[in-house]
């Protein structure tokens, strides 16, 4: 036997106890998913581990693999039948393929049926390289390569080196959250962290046809494509805003619009979490960023809805936020110069501490209960897919 295998490791999963199978089992249904347009393969589970049989797409299954949550790491080892001459020659396979350098074995040995124990394994194997390659030294502190040999039940594997992944929980591990998506900087990024954590996030966006154009809404749909790479397909409410805004504007004074303005997006968000079956609403507000970003306005927003409302970015600092946006290929969608529906109705000077009590009577005039039911009738479902 001389198979290859992608050997995946999951970390904090595998601190989850009981429900250790029920993430585990999330995992591997995440791997396929994203793997499911590619040749069909065997994936297994074994002793905290997954393995993907390997074919000769290693550098795109790895790069599907970089954006699944829950993955620590992965690395590409050959399998070899439980003796230690299989062994030795797999190892001069894999050794075959590097340039010549320093290298350390590590062995571990799981099986404990295998008669030869880990520190003479690694030894006799380190012996029978230094014998078969020329050009090989061993340096044990600070080597080149090393070269890990893992003796289980079903076979041993060998591999050097490791790819990271992303790590986090898998998406779908820990329940669904409404994400307020706008086009800006901030909100892909926040969904970007609440799914690392593990939640399925479900986009909302608040469109205000004919003040923002068709555009926008194409940059919304193209951050949405960039985060289904974690999720598979991104679900996207667009709710058609603009009836809402004017009556804010006509009924409302100025210097609680955007309070009001975002009063109304959190109820529109909590009705359609209540639909998804959703328990938290996500944005991408961040403590003093803009004048309707403090904790008085929070408070003030907050008081519409019960759901926690969840934000990722809150501490972050603008260029984290920014070097993050570009890490996950947000930033340049992001900065794409069209009109946002909030900085349309953009008050001379918007109340930075809205007292809660003057907001509720600002609303009365108001027929919130019409606005949110009419603006949820003409609100778009779109099923997004990767890019
Ligand atoms: P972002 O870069 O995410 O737009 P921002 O710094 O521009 O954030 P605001 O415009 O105050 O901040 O918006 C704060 C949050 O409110 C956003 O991160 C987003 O979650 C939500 N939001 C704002 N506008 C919209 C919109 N048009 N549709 C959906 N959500 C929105
Ligand atoms: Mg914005």
């Amino acid at each position: 036997m001389q198979e290859k295998w992608i050997l995946v490791r999951m970390g904090e999963i595998s601190l989850k106890g009981k429900n250790r199978y029920i993430f585990e089992d999330i995992l591997i249904k995440n791997i396929k998913d994203s793997l499911a347009d590619l040749e069909d393969r065997e994936i297994e589970k074994a002793y905290g581990r997954i393995y993907i049989e390997a074919k000769d797409d290693f550098k795109e299954v790895s790069e599907r693999l970089k954006n699944v949550f829950g993955i620590v790491s992965f690395s590409l080892a050959v399998k070899t039948d439980l003796n230690m001459e299989a062994i030795e020659k797999s190892v001069l396979r894999v050794m075959a393929e590097l340039d010549a350098s320093t290298f350390k074995v590590d062995c571990r040995r799981p099986n404990k049926k295998f008669p030869v124990k880990s520190p003479d394994i690694s030894r006799q194997v380190g012996g029978y390289i230094l014998k078969n390659l020329s050009g090989w030294k061993v340096d044990i502190h600070n080597p080149q390569h090393l070269l890990e040999i893992e003796v289980r039940d079903e076979g041993a594997y060998i591999y050097t080196g490791s790819v990271p992944g992303p790590g986090g929980l898998p998406v779908r591990s820990t329940g669904k959250g409404i994400l307020l998506l706008s086009g800006g900087i901030d909100s892909p990024v926040a969904g970007y962290l609440g799914m690392k954590r593990g939640v399925e996030l479900i986009g909302l966006h608040f469109h205000s046809f004919p003040f923002t154009s068709q555009r926008s809404k194409e940059k919304v749909i193209d951050l949405s494509k960039e985060l289904s790479k974690y999720c598979g397909t991104f679900k996207l409410y667009v709710n058609h805003f603009t009836e809402i805004q004017k009556e804010i504007r006509k009924k409302c004074p100025e210097k609680f619009y955007v309070t009001i303005m975002r009063r109304m997006m959190f109820r529109i968000a909590h009705r359609i979490a209540q639909k998804e079956g959703a328990l938290a609403i996500f944005t991408g507000e961040n403590l003093g960023q803009v004048a309707s970003q403090t904790l008085e306005s929070m408070r003030a927003i907050n008081e519409v809805t019960d759901y926690p409302v969840l934000r990722p970015l809150i501490t972050m600092d603008k260029q984290e936020i920014i070097r993050m946006a570009e890490k996950i290929n947000t930033y340049e969608i992001s900065i794409r110069p069209y009109e946002d529906c909030c900085t349309l109705f953009l008050p001379k000077y918007p109340a930075t501490k809205p007292n809660v009590e003057s907001v509720r009577q600002s609303e009365e005039e108001l027929d919130i209960e019409r606005l949110i039911e009419e603006s949820l009738e003409k609100t778009e479902v779109l099923q997004v897919k990767g890019v």
